[in-house]
């Protein structure tokens, strides 16, 4: 039940039962001033009224009787209106939002829309001039209507019939929002540096996509990782290879010395445990030396080999390299040269993976951002940089190359070590985890399955931005948002 607080002088309105025959309402522009808004949700929310199965009334218009025909109401869907009352036609939008000195001076045709109704059945074509072109009343008035209806949708708790009819209005929503998220975004980074992230996967419809985000260092000293779309027209060539990988290089090397043991003397050893788990569970262990059959080709065609040239040389060895081999291709020399200079920059355990070469290597490495001047101040800088660091209270407990940074910014020691500061920040941007971007795939799927799987990548990009980065989004006023759709409108409009 509403009901509203009013003043003395004011009419107290039934919101509920406003009359909805368009003969019978009074002029908007006739209830309080403070009321008028409310009216107007409440006839929006009901949408034009359109008595479908009456039975439209004969009137002679000169020699022939013609009365409204009911399929005007499919021509003209959204605004068009018929009042049983006085049999004619009204316009919604009109009614609604057209100022009030248009509504009032003119009586003309213009108007009958709103003033006394539309029934002159042998003119459609007035309806059709009722509507103009883009710059009309009728569609300024349209217009407004829009908006209202999107506040609906957008920030109320709309009804699910408001949110059915418009999906074109969600979806240029859903478009605004992302593009007020990005641009927060992007103010953010400001000229920082950064790294694009990238990944890819399939969503629940099979197709391939694609995750873009970003990581860049704040003037807080943060690392942000920053969600800002998805699309699926690269895909295979990029393939899932990034883990948390400064923490993975040293297993990495150990993976690598051990495979490489393995296999120079690993096959007698491991052939003795077969052995001996085979006798155990009364397995027949193959003689080394005996001719290998192979399974399901005549012995004829297959190589003159024996057991242990297969065992050893075609399983064992295969095995062995391609596992080498893979983790060479994702952890090349470069970039495991690269990584393992990163990770000298760990203040862990009062900074022992200190190695000033190391970082001095990792600087050269970015000869577009440290000079040879830059090489040499660097040097300096370090030299006193391990010292504050490791005898001041508030470096020494800490554990990540991340939380050095906010603190040497919270400590205003970026400034005393810019360069030692710039190549933190290069490290934290490298696109060492992919948080964000895994993030993006379980949103998806949430997504995608609550709404309907058969969605444009558009319309899902837009949708995961602000789902993602969701304290971005919830930062930006709802006006702001409302300002960029209508922009987005009048252009769409003009054209
Ligand atoms: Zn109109």
């Amino acid at each position: 039940m509403e009901r509203f607080l009013k003043r003395k002088e004011r009419v107290e309105i039934d919101i509920d039962n406003l009359p909805a025959d368009p003969g019978l309402r009074p002029s908007i522009w006739s209830y309080d001033v403070n009321d008028r808004d409310r009216i107007r949700r409440a006839y929006l929310l009901k949408g034009p009224h359109q008595p479908k199965n009456h039975q439209f009334p004969q009137t002679r218009i000169g020699n022939i009787a013609r009365r409204f025909n009911s399929k005007w109401f499919e021509d003209f869907p959204d605004w068009i209106e018929y009042s049983i009352q006085k049999d004619a036609v009204f316009c919604l939008y009109c009614y609604l939002f057209k100022p009030q000195e248009q509504v009032n001076t003119s009586r003309g045709s213009g108007d009958i829309f709103v003033g006394e109704g539309f029934k002159n059945w042998k003119h459609k074509e007035k309806l059709l001039s009722h509507v103009g072109d883009h710059n009309s009343a009728h569609n300024k008035a349209r217009q407004k209507y829009h908006n209202e209806e999107i506040k609906k949708v957008t920030f109320e708790n709309a009804s699910v019939k408001l949110k059915l009819i418009a999906p074109k209005v969600q979806k240029e929503i859903c478009s605004a929002m992302a593009a007020e998220t990005l641009a927060v975004i992007m103010k953010d980074m400001n000229d920082s540096y950064f790294t694009i992230l990238v990944d890819e996967s399939r969503d629940v419809s099979m197709k391939e996509q694609l995750a873009i985000a970003v990581r860049y260092v704040d003037k807080l000293g943060q690392v942000i990782e920053r969600f800002i779309g998805i699309t699926n027209e690269l895909s295979q060539a990029l393939q899932r290879s990034d883990q948390d990988i400064i923490n993975a290089m040293k297993l990495v090397q150990v993976a690598k010395q051990r495979l490489q043991m393995l296999r120079e003397n690993g096959w007698e050893p491991l052939l003795e445990e077969v052995s001996r788990f085979c006798n155990v569970f009364e397995v027949e262990v193959p003689n080394m030396n005996s001719k290998f059959k192979t399974r399901g080709r005549s012995v004829k065609t297959s190589a003159e080999i024996i057991n242990f040239h297969h065992y050893r040389v075609d399983l064992f060895y295969t095995v062995v390299d391609m596992q080498l081999l893979e983790l060479n291709n994702r952890f090349s020399e470069s970039s495991t040269e690269l990584l393992l200079c990163v990770t000298c920059l760990n203040p862990s355990d009062m900074f022992t993976a200190y190695d000033k070469r190391k970082l001095i290597r990792l600087a050269e490495l970015y000869s577009t951002d440290f000079s040879m001047v830059d090489l040499m101040s660097l040097d300096h800088q370090l030299s006193t940089y391990i010292i504050d660091m490791r005898t001041s209270d508030e470096f020494t407990s800490l554990t990540s190359i991340a939380a050095l940074a906010k603190q040497l910014v919270k400590a205003k020691k970026n400034i005393v070590y810019p360069l030692v500061y710039r190549l933190i920040v290069l490290a934290l941007t490298l696109p060492v985890a992919t948080a964000t971007v895994e993030r993006a795939f379980s949103a998806m799927k949430i997504i995608k399955h609550r709404l309907r799987s058969k969605m444009g990548d558009a319309w899902l990009s837009d949708c995961l931005v602000s789902y993602i980065e969701k304290e971005v989004f919830d930062s930006i006023p709802n006006e702001v948002i409302m300002q960029h759709y209508h922009k987005i409108q009048s252009r769409m409009q003009s054209l």
